[in-house]
């Protein structure tokens, strides 16, 4: 009994003198980083404010879009998306807490070097793998958990560029944080590189959603690359194109549908 006590104890002093020794980072990179998403969404909401008040030939992805309605939600759909908890709210609080307590590998505290691309690559073709699977386990494993995660983001039948972010919290535990969490144990970069690859990250996530097509879609489309046609045809059809960057992944499962194929989509321009 005195031992079990002693090696209590023993533990308790450790993790005593642990939290004395332990130092909060510098939280300029965490700054930086938030910064470089926000500035790259807000870039975003003014393309998106142009396509949808003054584009003179937009490119809905559905046949019977009516642009006058994203007119006139506009305001009251932007507040939507910048206040959704599950949103911006859980994923700025994931960057603080594991910056701040020193989660990250210790590389992603370095400002050493510059933007490495190949790890760039890396984090976007990690990250999309392992979002995928958690995409397919929440249609999967259990209506208990899809009910729970995923179902609250499938009420968008044919979502707008502002859905992005709305779902639940648990799906963007599931879904965003946990394939993040894992990918920055695996691929070990620089805080620079980081930056570029959330800011990309978070920007891609929003961009698929979108009610129009972009002009580099028939360039992503080459290779296999994430669109919103494709992004569409998920909410729409429910059990075809899982990934969300890259359809690279469904391609290998079976799981790709064109968007040509849709009949509610306007074929390929
Ligand atoms: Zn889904
Ligand atoms: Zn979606």
């Amino acid at each position: 009994m005195k031992a079990v006590y002693t090696f209590q104890n023993d533990k308790v002093t450790k993790l005593y003198i642990y939290l004395k020794k332990f130092e909060y980072p510098s939280p300029v990179g965490l700054f930086l980083g938030i910064l470089a998403v926000l500035f790259l969404q807000f870039l975003i909401v003014l393309y998106h404010y142009y396509n949808v008040f003054y584009a003179l030939h937009p490119s809905p992805v559905h046949i019977n879009f009516d642009r006058s309605v994203s007119q006139k939600n506009f305001w009251r759909d932007l507040r939507t998306h910048v206040c959704n908890p599950e949103g911006f709210l859980l994923l700025g609080s994931y960057l603080c807490f594991t910056w701040m307590f020193r989660i990250m590998p210790e590389s992603y505290y370095s400002y050493k070097g510059g933007i490495s691309l190949s790890q760039f690559l890396q984090q976007l073709v990690l990250t999309d793998f392992l979002q995928t699977l958690m995409h397919l386990a929440e249609h999967h494993v259990s209506p208990r958990l899809y009910q729970l995660s995923h179902k609250p983001h499938h009420r968008f039948i044919s979502p707008k560029l502002f859905d992005a972010f709305d779902g639940s919290l648990c799906d963007t535990f599931l879904m965003i944080l946990v394939p993040l969490a894992l990918t920055a144990q695996v691929v070990h970069c620089n805080v620079w590189t980081y930056m570029l690859f959330g800011s990309v990250y978070a920007a891609f996530l929003t961009l698929i959603h979108s009610e129009f097509e972009h002009v580099w879609d028939p360039f992503f489309k080459k290779f296999k690359i994430g669109t919103p046609s494709d992004h569409h045809v998920h909410h729409a059809k429910f059990c075809y194109n899982f990934g969300h960057m890259f359809m690279w992944w469904d391609m290998l499962l079976g799981t790709y549908r064109n968007p040509v194929t849709v009949k509610q989509f306007y074929p390929s321009r």
